[in-house]
């Protein structure tokens, strides 16, 4: 039985949620909501082709083992026909929690800085700055500022 040690495990884990969170085309904010908010469905499916090529790795590395019996009850593994359905249902429940821990550990920033978002200075919400028009890129750049295009906006016809 290969051993792979936790911490590369766990990096594995957080590099796959990351992908997840770039591909997802989701808000910083659609994300950080509770248990993945908007992410949920991407994490299960996730973990649904994870289980299937990649049982043994999760069932021999997560910490998360037991989490099937947190979800489904002592009753989780009765209908299983052989050892296969077992550990690929076991490897299921173990990488979603596995997906959710690395989030729970994640704030808004982390998230942000994982889809390229900035946060605004002015209102504290997170935006692409690629949303930005040339001409307002250069000149946030030039003035060394993080605002977003709402912000800047408004910002124009009030000089103080
Ligand atoms: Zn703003």
């Amino acid at each position: 039985m290969s051993n792979t040690p936790t911490g590369d495990y766990r990096e594995g884990v957080e590099e796959h949620l990351h992908s997840l969170i770039r591909e997802s085309g989701l808000s910083v904010t659609d994300i950080v909501l509770p248990y993945g908010g908007a992410l949920n469905e991407r994490i299960h499916e996730a973990a649904d082709s994870a289980c299937n090529s990649e049982w043994d790795v999760i069932v021999a590395s997560s910490p998360n083992e037991d989490a099937i019996f947190a979800h489904q009850g002592g009753g989780a593994l009765q209908d299983c026909g052989s050892m296969q359905d077992v550990k690929t249902r076991v490897a299921y429940y173990a990488y979603s929690q596995d997906l959710h821990d690395a989030l729970g550990r994640m704030g808004d920033s982390d998230v942000g800085e994982v889809l390229g978002h900035d946060c605004c200075e002015d209102c504290g919400d997170f935006y692409d700055p690629e949303d930005h028009p040339t001409e307002a890129k250069a000149l946030l750049a030039l003035a060394h500022k993080e605002q977003c295009p709402e912000c800047l906006e408004s910002g124009e016809d009030e000089d103080d």
